[in-house]
């Protein structure tokens, strides 16, 4: 018998996965470790928590902070106020810019109106806004790849629009054309499918061969662990679970990978609530886990929904461990005693 760790899931123990493809008899949970939380979205959410201890509500964010229900609903009872744009904002107030970044004419904008910005675009975010000025500023064709329309890929392209090309998917390759194939460089998204931009990215150097890789891994130490979990946990499972929101590319993408790696069905869910009973029919293994915006509360929630029909044993199926960290915003870091 693997030994047993008490999750605080009423009716639930967890039994430490005793690898090597070992069975465990009846119904049984997997859970994917990482999951959760990534230190992106950990301090976007913390950035605006702050800023309401700090100046009071209400504080203005600027599009969803992270692409979570709960959390965006959670802030907005505690004061903040979520817009669209920044001229939506009474002038000289407080705005915080989400978690995926903006583009420089929202940061003129809000200079106009003389907003008090604070800016909570993820680190690794900004890392390749600051590719794309580079290779702009040397004259690149940028591909980068990632899903038209999505915030970040808005703000990054932004930074450099006479350069930059959205590639969407592998098949939105035919219709690329570059001025000159010798200085062509892709970027992209952080949130995307490993294994879809590898793709994209083989047809792209088919077409361009002497394509240049960006300087480092775009798609983010999160998004990677969390599908490399995923990977792991899913050839056991007949269900796997994805707590996420809809508009979560990185949520989504794990729905996809863990179709894409054996497990028969997967769903994406925001709440317990939302789990169908007939999805678990017939099924001994169902898999869990949670996109880099879905705190740890939702996917407990989902234990104890599965807890009751039976899925009392959780087996955590840990591919790596985090520890990353990212300093609040200046604007709203504690001072230094
Ligand atoms: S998913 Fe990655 S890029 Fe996005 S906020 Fe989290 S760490 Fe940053």
């Amino acid at each position: 018998m693997p030994p047993t760790i008490n999750m605080g899931i009423p009716g639930a123990t967890s039994s430490v996965r005793s690898g090597g493809g070992s069975q465990a008899s009846g119904k049984r949970v997997l859970l994917a470790e990482p999951r959760g939380y990534c230190a992106g979205v950990d301090r976007a959410v913390e950035t605006v928590e702050r800023a309401l201890e700090k100046h009071g509500a209400p504080v203005y964010v600027r599009h969803e902070i992270v692409h979570n229900k709960h959390v965006v609903e959670t802030l907005a009872k505690a004061g903040a106020v979520f817009v669209d744009e920044t001229d939506e904002v009474p002038e000289g107030a407080i705005v915080v810019f989400s978690a995926h970044g903006v583009a420089p004419t929202v940061h003129e904008t809000a200079a106009e109106r003389s907003l008090q910005v604070i800016d909570a675009t993820c680190p690794l975010v900004t890392k390749v806004h600051n590719e794309a000025k580079r290779f702009a500023r040397d004259d690149f064709d940028i591909l980068l790849i990632g899903h038209e329309g999505h915030e970040e890929v808005v703000g990054t392209a932004g930074e450099a629009p006479d350069h930059v090309q959205v590639v969407d998917n592998p098949d939105a390759v035919d219709k690329v054309t570059v001025r000159d194939p010798e200085k062509v460089i892709w970027l992209s998204q952080t949130t995307l499918s490993v294994d879809e931009t590898m793709e994209t990215v083989r047809r792209l150097r088919e077409k361009f061969p002497t394509l240049q890789d960006p300087p480092s891994d775009d798609i983010c130490y999160a998004t990677q662990n969390r599908q490399v979990a995923v990977k792991a946990m899913a050839p056991e499972c007949e269900l796997v679970i994805v707590v996420g929101s809809r508009n979560s590319s990185n949520s989504v993408r794990l729905v996809e990978v863990a179709l894409g790696a054996g497990s028969r069905a997967a769903h994406l869910v925001d709440y317990a609530e939302d789990i169908d009973p007939a999805w678990l029919e017939g099924v001994t293994t169902v898999g869990v886990t949670s996109g880099a915006s879905v705190p740890e509360v939702l996917v407990r929630g989902v234990l104890e929904r599965l807890a009751e029909y039976g899925y009392g044993t959780v087996q955590p199926v840990t591919t790596a461990n985090e520890t990353l960290v990212f300093a609040l915003p200046r604007e709203i870091r504690p001072p230094r005693s």
